[in-house]
């Protein structure tokens, strides 16, 4: 399989789109096309464990790997998961939540967060690079810590980590500040996400500083959701979920099921997407935004427009105005013309805006519906499914709930559909007990209550926190992160 970038590069290996994490034309990498799943194909992934399925879908992308080494790659990856990485949980007959946060940093990013390290030692030896390889990160929360525990102390690799200060949860930020690891690196911003990720981008389209970076021995790779190497893993529960769900005779192979996709930067929904186009049969695939709704705007009113107010939300891993992963489905909608893509990623860097014919978007893109849930309704919807079913949701799932049920309200549409789970409710227990109990409790207290007044299990990192050194505090100014960055690595 080869990999071209939306802005028109062509002819890249799985290996080196991963090992780079952006195209050299600063577009994104895609697949030249997608393979197909065939019914047997499905059928046969059933009985498997996650790693394998997981290693199935990859050989299909990944056709410069040694399958049997994707295999090892997958086993230890989710070897670090705590039992199934993706279970399927059933709410009510036509609803299910599909958990993807029973990895170590416990949020979704740790499923490909975990394997990307593997990918990226591969790609080092098929390519035999010599220089070291620095993993740059911007991070709206979970991606930051996700990263760190995955590249820890990897051969080859040192990773920066860049965070915005005040715009991440209690435990999100001690989770970063005390990583342990002898290559690893985090810095916090006096800016939000979209200043980190700007800066990231900038950085990756400079000669300066990759010259900069070699001259002291690194080339650069990004482990955002911008690199392919993120993305591919991310298809893989989509089918987990569904081979499960067939599993258990509540639909036949073949019925299509909805999926409701807290979303930021598009690249969770976007691999439902990639799912679909593979032959998944998938009904609708549910944008669910929280106050920050740029998405929204985007598919019901064809308006991507970044020019407007930034909110500090519960749900912090989707406060994002600029959503980096659309541009793959751009290149989608208009049929992979890149010419296009790069007028579109112009002006959204001029203007910070651009527009697309919404009658194209329902056209062509006709699986996707938005919704946006704002603050009062997101604690509603954590309250609303812990009374109806004992579930307790953190907020980001709970945005995804809610958008199924606005979506049911407009719609007669009876498919089975799935919340895609996104985070452990423990990340965020005090916004959790403010939705269920109307107090405000912090910190390590909150972790507490949440134990006593729903039976969930305190993850074992999250009571470790507590107790661990604060090793990174750094915190600087937007215009200070690059000097900053080889300050770091020279030390
Ligand atoms: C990152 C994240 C999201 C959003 O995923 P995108 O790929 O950015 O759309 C949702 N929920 C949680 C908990 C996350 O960490």
């Amino acid at each position: 399989m080869e990999y071209i970038s939306t802005r028109g590069e062509y002819g890249a290996k799985a290996s080196e789109a991963i090992l780079q994490g952006i195209a050299k034309d600063g577009g994104l990498y895609v697949p030249l096309s997608f393979p197909v799943l065939t019914k047997a194909e499905l059928e046969y992934l059933i009985p498997l464990e996650y790693y394998e399925r997981s290693a199935y879908i990859l050989s299909k992308f990944l056709t410069d790997y040694d399958p049997e080494d994707l295999k090892t790659y997958t086993k230890k990856a989710y070897a670090r998961f705590d039992g199934d990485p993706a279970p399927v949980l059933k709410l009510d007959d036509e609803t299910y939540v599909l958990e993807l946060f029973h990895g170590p940093t416990y949020a979704f990013k740790d499923i490909a967060l975990t394997l990307l390290p593997h990918l990226l030692v591969g790609a080092r030896k098929q390519l035999n690079v010599k220089e070291k390889t620095l993993i740059l990160v911007a991070t709206s929360g979970d991606t930051g810590k996700a990263a760190l525990e995955g590249f820890k102390d990897v051969e080859g690799a040192e990773i920066v980590v860049i965070y915005p200060a005040d715009g991440v949860s209690e435990m999100q930020k001690l989770q970063m500040q005390t990583a342990e690891g002898k290559n690893v690196h985090v810095i916090g911003i006096n800016g939000n996400f979209d200043d980190a990720q700007s800066t990231v981008k900038r950085i990756f389209g400079s000669e300066e500083a990759k010259e900069r970076f070699a001259s002291m021995g690194y080339s650069l790779s990004s482990a955002n959701s911008i690199n392919w190497g993120r993305l591919v893993p991310q298809i893989v529960y989509y089918f987990s979920a569904y081979l499960d769900i067939v599993g258990t005779d509540e639909i036949k192979m073949g019925d299509k099921i909805n999926f409701s996709v807290p979303t930021g930067n598009f690249g969770n929904i976007l691999a439902g997407y990639y799912a679909k186009r593979m032959g998944l049969p998938i009904n609708k695939l549910i944008v669910a935004s929280n106050q920050n709704n740029v998405l929204t705007d985007f598919f019901n009113k064809g308006e991507y427009n970044a020019n407007r107010e930034f909110y500090k939300t519960m749900s912090p891993s989707m406060d994002i105005l600029v959503s980096s992963n659309l541009e793959r489905l751009l290149f989608e909608l208009y049929d992979r013309d890149f010419e296009r893509i790069v007028e579109l990623m112009e002006k959204l860097q001029y203007d910070k805006a651009y527009y697309v014919d919404v009658e194209e978007i329902e056209a062509k893109l006709s699986e996707f519906v938005a919704y946006y849930t704002n603050e009062a309704d997101t604690l509603e919807a954590i309250k609303y499914v812990n009374l109806m079913f004992n579930y307790t949701l953190d907020p980001h799932s709970a945005v995804g709930a809610n958008a199924l049920y606005m979506y049911r309200d407009d719609t007669d549409d009876k498919h089975k559909s799935v919340i895609v789970s996104t985070a452990s409710p423990y990340k965020f227990p005090t916004d959790v007990i403010y939705a269920l109990e109307g107090v405000k409790v912090d910190g390590f207290k909150a972790v507490k209550e949440l134990n006593e007044i729903t039976d969930v299990e305190i993850p074992k990192q999250i009571k470790e926190l507590d107790s661990l050194e604060k090793r990174h505090t750094l915190v600087v100014d937007n215009s200070e992160i690059e000097e900053t960055i080889y300050k770091l690595l020279e030390k």
